[in-house]
């Protein structure tokens, strides 16, 4: 992609009176040398793969660790009992990013976005706002492609993967690229998807990889949740006009900054946070028996 910064894309989207949609699919059709249409299929695709993820969830699978599973339908179960504090919306998309999360653990198949890892918050949120607000399947495709600009972005300024930079790289660039494709879906401007990014990718800032045994699924299947929810309170915030105090491409670079200051324990090799607990030495040792 040739921008390196989300100003960049803001500036571009301002200069010539365009979305951020339409910033991104320019860009796009000069990478891939093809015309929208043929971009917008492909992306056509990944979404009905992210839909057929959630119809095709199977409450009663385990993962191999039988650390994950069922959740996603406790989740259901609890939503019908009308006893939540929370609302459907966020029930939903609590319930989607469970379901994901499990699937991948689960061995099923998915879209990585932007990892296998984070896989259970882009589509937890789309189809929680598709199921309440009525999008249609071709203004959220259109949207992914916001999201999928701001993953690119970060992944040239920082990381997206757990080993890399840790969690905060992985859940924190699947949060952030969801809360700027929830902003364009609701028409808002190009600063507010800034300030979405900044806001989600803030709250996510220092956030370790440490997934037990070294499996994608403890911590990792809830905090697909969390980054989920992360982001949907802060396109919220950015569509009510709050801002982040500090610009959206700092914020990118303070990420990077902070994983590379990150140990290596919290990356991913499963020697620190969550997996160094005794419980998770008590599992992963259970595990290589
Ligand atoms: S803890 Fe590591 S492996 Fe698990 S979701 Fe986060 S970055 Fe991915």
């Amino acid at each position: 992609m040739a921008y390196n910064s989300i100003e960049e894309i803001i500036n571009k989207c301002n200069d010539n009176k365009i979305s951020f949609y339409e910033a991104i699919m320019q860009d796009t059709c000069i990478a891939t040398g093809k015309k929208e249409e043929e971009n917008l299929e492909r992306m056509r695709n990944m979404w009905q793969v992210m839909c057929e993820a959630s119809q095709e969830y199977d409450s009663e699978l385990k993962s191999r660790s039988k650390m994950v599973g069922g959740t996603g339908k406790l989740m259901d179960i609890y939503m019908k009992s009308g006893n939540s504090y929370c609302g459907e919306f966020i029930l939903t998309v609590i319930a989607e990013a469970l379901k994901m999360g499990e699937s991948n653990a689960c061995m099923k198949r998915i879209v990585a976005a932007p990892t296998a890892g984070s896989c259970g918050v882009m589509p937890s949120v789309y189809i929680a706002v598709k199921k309440k607000h009525g999008f249609s399947d071709e203004e959220i495709v259109k949207s992914m492609f916001v999201a999928a600009g701001v993953g690119e972005v970060i992944a040239a300024r920082a990381y997206i993967a757990g080993a890399t930079g840790g969690c905060q790289a992985e859940i924190g660039t699947a949060a952030a690229m969801t809360a700027a494709g929830m902003v364009a879906l609701k028409n808002g401007t190009p600063e507010q998807i800034g300030h979405a990014v900044a806001m989600t990718l803030k709250g996510m800032l220092g956030l370790v990889c440490d997934p037990v045994a070294g499996l994608v699924e403890v911590p990792c299947v809830k905090r697909n949740v969390i980054g989920a929810a992360n982001a949907v309170v802060c396109a919220e915030m950015a569509l009510a006009g709050i801002e982040s105090v500090i610009p959206v491409d700092q914020v990118i670079d303070a990420m990077r900054e902070v994983g590379d200051n990150m140990p290596t324990m919290y990356k991913e090799t499963a020697c620190g946070g969550c997996a160094n607990t005794p419980k998770a030495c008590e599992i992963a040792s259970m595990l290589e028996m």
